[in-house]
């Protein structure tokens, strides 16, 4: 009599599989089936995954509405120009330009020593950088780098302006 090659198994989720261990050695198939014996069946592990994936997925997806709508309103109220650029890169650049903006008043008001007039100065250049890519090219800039950001892109701005 040889050792068996299909083994049922009742899987702690309560469900039973009938699984063929012929790849593995003789020997080895007892401990095995053992070992699957503690896990859940197939089709409940597949289930399980799929769910952590797509509760990841809406998750994020429910993370990036709030942080657009956050930087909707944020733009309403301190009168910030809508971006230009390509439709998906638009909300983007609009959630990166409102919390870098947001965290350089921190830094540079709340905790630093620039003044209000100072900050509006600063705002008024934020407001002129409308190409939504170059502030998706600041998402991770130092938020207390942001004056010397703007003012090179307000020079560049010129050169494109004027290239003679
Ligand atoms: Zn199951």
């Amino acid at each position: 009599m040889s050792v068996k090659t299909i083994w049922d198994i009742d899987h702690a989720c309560g469900h039973s599989s009938r699984t063929d261990l012929s790849s593995r050695a003789a020997d080895q198939r007892a401990g095995y089936a053992r070992w699957l014996a503690k896990r859940e069946c197939p089709d409940c592990w597949r289930k399980e995954h799929q769910r952590d994936a797509q509760d990841t997925a809406s998750w994020l997806v429910a993370k990036r509405a709030a942080e657009v709508a956050a930087a909707d309103e944020w733009q309403e109220r301190f009168r910030m120009p809508p971006l230009d650029g390509p439709e998906r890169a638009v909300p983007w650049a609009s959630t990166v330009r409102h919390q870098l903006m947001t965290a350089a008043y921190s830094a540079l008001v709340s905790e630093g020593d620039l003044d209000e007039a100072d900050w509006q100065e600063l705002e008024d250049q934020a407001r002129t950088v409308t190409r939504a890519g170059w502030w998706i090219d600041q998402r991770e800039a130092d938020a207390a780098d942001l004056p010397e950001l703007l003012a090179a892109a307000s020079d560049n701005d010129r050169t494109n302006e004027n290239p003679y």
